[in-house]
């Protein structure tokens, strides 16, 4: 599709966003899955709630748009989910692989953030008032989780994390495990 004016432009990168929350709704269980803190596991459930409405709002503009939502793939979500896989594939201290997932899933977060600046301020450019709106809610959102998985890194994970390396046993570890051998195959 040519790109001739902004609104093209805005229909491209909408599509580019739509694609890729819905190739988010397929990675969040397993990244849920992967995960060993509760908290962590839980963040990651409740995102894809979040990720299911944030579909829907987008439908909702195309149809107001009267256009199509499918026809384009979005790469980079691919590429950032492809990243991540290799998380779920390592064998490792579940406290380190907590804070992979949160990295890999803060990546995602800013990715999409800076997607739904762009249309959301297209939006507004154009006029469209009410996608102007579902975007930014979008955004907001988006914002949020990235928000919470850095409290969640920095009161709890990677304070576990940084202590699986130590020779001594952690009090603070989850499950009663020892930090001395590796608990995750
Ligand atoms: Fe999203
Ligand atoms: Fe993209
Ligand atoms: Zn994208
Ligand atoms: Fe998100």
């Amino acid at each position: 599709m040519a790109l001739d004016s902004l609104h093209d432009l805005y229909v491209e990168e909408l599509k580019d966003l739509y694609s890729a929350e819905n190739q988010l709704l397929k990675a969040l269980p397993k990244m849920a899955k992967a995960a060993s803190a509760p908290e962590l596991k839980a963040a990651f459930t409740e995102h894809l709630e979040v990720t299911r409405g944030q579909v829907g709002r987008l439908e909702t503009i195309f149809a107001d748009l009267g256009v199509s939502p499918k026809g384009k793939k979005c790469k980079a979500m691919e590429g950032l989910i492809e990243e991540g896989k290799e998380i779920l594939e390592e064998d490792g201290e579940p406290a380190v692989i907590d804070a992979a997932l949160i990295g890999a899933a803060q990546r995602v977060e800013h990715y999409e953030m800076a997607g739904y600046g762009c249309v959301r301020t297209f939006a507004r450019l154009l006029g469209y008032t009410k996608a102007e709106k579902l975007l930014q809610a979008t955004l907001d959102e988006e914002g949020e989780a990235d928000k919470a998985l850095t409290e969640l890194a920095e009161t709890v994970i990677n304070i576990e994390a940084e202590a699986e390396g130590d020779d001594e046993e952690v009090p603070a570890q989850r499950n009663g495990k020892t930090s001395s051998k590796p608990v995750r195959k």
